[in-house]
């Protein structure tokens, strides 16, 4: 089944990218088309035309023939509508036809959107745009191909109602402001600072067959029922170990529909817990890196699927392993190609790097509300702050070297400049610092690996455009005001060993190097004042705090109105999650859970009698009756209060809606599973209606 590929003559073959575009289009509108890419100008309509056209021919010669404007809704998936290519003339013939403007704007009936009530359904307009600077995709489903157009979504007057939109804003802030910190070290090349994300994701891999044998797994995406089994993660056997054939298969055949989409794709292995695998691409400007992000979890779903595989993004499938999150790798980089996080190779370049290390203290502390919520969704609330990691505090890990050289910069003098990696230059105070990428802390939500940071609290399932466009505007912020600040600076040098020294001082306390899984952090956090927010209802408030909404607004993100819906939105969403899940557990536990035990009992009673008339001993069939028989009626009294609750909230909207789902039903549906959990572990496995968590983890 494996046969040899072509890597180098496939990869890329389903991207209209660069090689195209040189090839297909003529010396002026390529000229115009990258001119545009740069500056963000508007294409003159004959160059989009030019475009369209070549991109059409590309797209019909590969097999297409639908077109769609693709884009990242609220919801936190991507939505797409097609429309064929075909343009009917008078003469009942039609030809194939992309126009211009079709290529760089769409308007889909995008109603049904969410859009936190921005549009009333009466102006239910809304716009795609192309965002020409992630390139339009083949994609491929079975029998057809559809050309996909990566765009932006925004409502008549140009609100936001996607990702997309905020992200690409955010992305032009921080360019702006860090432009500005590298003239200030006399850099006058550097037009523009590009934010740069690689994320890594993680996945389960489960039998297609067994898991459509759960309802839970169908529905919500996890498991809301299920004892663990007698094996978990506790060998720690899986991590990094061998690859089972079949899904080594899988992620071969993986890595070439995302090779052929130009997603560079470099490392797999398997994660901590059973059936957990791990992918990451390598890192790209940050918008590209959503789309690519969004595309590589669906091929991933898709693809399994050809396996007799399921594939599992949810952040928490199954209580007791280890839940799945998204390793957000992130650094800015001068269009002229110099890594403004990678500690540089002479002193001036070392002065750089150590403020943009005090910027980015200063951002995560001043703004940690808003990293946590943009890391929230319901998922993420199994993980975050539940015993796992990272916890729900936000702190920054920065390794010992160079929290050693943090703390000799606050205290001001040489002695406590650590020997060995560290070389002082000349009379500075502020030490020169090599590269050291070896420290390695699973447990931190926020570190710094050697020329990057990794935020790792991101969900799995999510758009990681959320936790980008916080990065970027929290750092554009602190940027501004450091340039601010250094820019009417009589003595620069002097300015700058002032301003590093204050703000690293003043943020200190968000630097934590243990293990963020202990009670001690817990308690050692909180006297530090740093905020716990433990569930994504109660980090929604963050992104409407007069704070938050001023910062966006200073930098032009997001307008306070856009914020609101957002809020609305991620109450809304969360509501709907939870009222599913319990929707689920009252289905499964009424219609087939209950009966089998009941069906189990009517058994065991029979065999009671039926030993006892014999003249034997039936104690045994007794005691187990009894006990089978309570956890019976408890779990049937949890139900009953399940559907009671589940009731009651549908009666309820909103914040308000969504804080009882997260108090009142998610209690309750623990109650259910509690009792039901118990009584799979004793009943006869015959009888149990859906495969276990021993089946579905160790079943491929
Ligand atoms: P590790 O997590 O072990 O450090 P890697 O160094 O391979 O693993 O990087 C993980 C991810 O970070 C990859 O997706 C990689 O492309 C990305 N990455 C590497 N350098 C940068 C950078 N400068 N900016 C953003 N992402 C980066
Ligand atoms: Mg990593």
């Amino acid at each position: 089944m494996s046969e040899i590929v072509n890597i180098p003559e496939i990869y890329g073959s389903y991207v209209f990218g660069e090689k195209e575009m040189r090839a297909r289009l003529s010396k002026e509108v390529y000229r115009s088309l990258k001119r545009s890419m740069m500056t963000g100008e508007e294409l003159e309509p004959v160059v989009a035309d030019a475009t369209a056209c070549a991109m059409k021919e590309w797209a019909i010669e590969k097999g297409a023939t639908h077109f769609t404007h693709w884009f990242q809704p609220l919801t936190g998936t991507t939505a797409e509508k097609h429309d064929s290519f075909i343009s009917p003339q008078g003469d009942g013939s039609v030809i194939m036809e992309l126009r211009g403007k079709e290529l760089i704007r769409g308007e889909p009936d995008a109603s049904s959107f969410p859009s936190g009530g921005i549009r009333a359904t009466f102006e239910a307009r809304g716009y795609t745009v192309w965002d020409i600077t992630s390139p339009a995709f083949l994609y491929d489903n079975g029998n057809t191909k559809t050309l996909c157009i990566p765009t932006a979504f925004c409502g008549y007057n140009g609100e936001a109602l996607d990702k997309k939109t905020p992200l690409l804003r955010s992305m032009e802030a921080v360019s702006k402001q860090a432009v500005r910190i590298c003239r200030l070290f006399g850099d006058t090349q550097t037009q523009k600072v590009i934010s740069s994300v690689g994320p890594e994701q993680e996945y389960f891999i489960v039998d297609r067959a067994t898991y459509q044998r759960r309802k839970d797994l169908i529905f919500t995406g996890r498991t809301l029922f299920g004892a663990m089994p007698p094996k978990g993660q506790e060998m720690e056997d899986h991590y990094f170990g061998a690859i089972k054939e079949r899904v080594s298969n899988y992620m071969r055949d993986l890595d070439v529909e995302l090779w052929k989409l130009g997603i560079p794709v470099k490392t797999e292995h398997n994660e901590a817990a059973p059936a957990q695998h791990e992918l990451a691409p390598i890192y790209n400007t940050a918008n590209v890196a959503t789309d690519e992000n969004m595309l590589v979890m669906n091929v991933m779903k898709k693809v399994a699927l050809r396996h007799g595989l399921v594939c599992l993004l949810h952040e928490k499938p199954f209580a007791g392993v280890n839940g799945s999150g998204k390793h957000d790798n992130w650094s800015l980089s001068t269009d002229t190609g110099r890594n403004l996080l990678e500690p540089g190779k002479d002193p001036q370049q070392n002065v750089q790097f150590l403020l943009m290390l005090a910027a980015v203290m200063k951002a995560v502390d001043d703004y940690s509300g808003l990293l946590r919520v943009s890391a929230a969704n319901p998922g993420n609330d199994h993980r975050l702050g539940a015993n796992e990691a990272p916890p729900a505090i936000i702190s920054m890990f920065l390794g010992d070297q160079l929290t050693a050289v943090v703390e000799h910069i606050i205290a001001g003098n040489e002695e406590s400049v650590p020997s060995t990696s560290i070389m002082r230059v000349g009379v500075s105070t502020l030490p020169f610092i090599r590269r050291d990428a070896t420290d390695r802390n699973r447990t931190s939500p926020f570190a710094f690996t050697g020329n990057k940071f990794e935020f790792r609290m991101v969900p799995s399932s999510g758009c990681i455009a959320d936790a980008n466009t916080v990065l970027n505007t929290i750092t554009a912020d602190v940027l501004a005001q450091f340039a601010d600040e250094l820019e009417g600076a009589q003595d620069l040098r002097e300015a700058l060993r002032t301003l590093i020294r204050r703000e690293m001082k003043a943020h200190q306390r968000i630097i934590f190097n243990g293990n963020g899984y202990t009670d001690e952090w817990l308690a050692e956090a909180a006297r530090r004042g740093l905020p716990n927010i433990a569930s994504m209802v109660d980090a929604i408030p963050e992104l409407v705090k007069p704070d938050a909404v001023a910062l966006f607004e200073r930098h032009g993100v997001y307008t306070e109105k856009e914020l609101r819906a957002r809020a609305d939105v991620s109450y809304e969403l969360y509501s709907k999650t939870i009222n599913i899940e319990a929707l689920t557990m009252i289905d499964m536990a009424g219609k087939d859970i209950i009966p089998a035990v009941v069906r189990y009992t009517t058994e065991l009673a029979a065999s009671v009698a039926a030993v006892e008339t014999a003249g034997g001993d039936a104690s045994v069939q007794k005691e187990l009756l009894t006990r089978v028989s309570v956890l019976l009626a408890q779990a049937h009294r949890a139900l009953d209060a399940l559907r009671e609750c589940q009731r009651k909230a549908a009666g309820m909207t909103g914040a308000k809606q969504a804080h009882y789902f997260h108090e009142t039903v998610c209690p309750a549906m623990d109650v259910l599973r509690a009792p039901v959990d118990h009584l799979e572990m004793i009943c006869d496995s015959t009888i149990w209606p859906m495969p276990t968590y021993g089946d579905l983890l160790y079943n491929v």
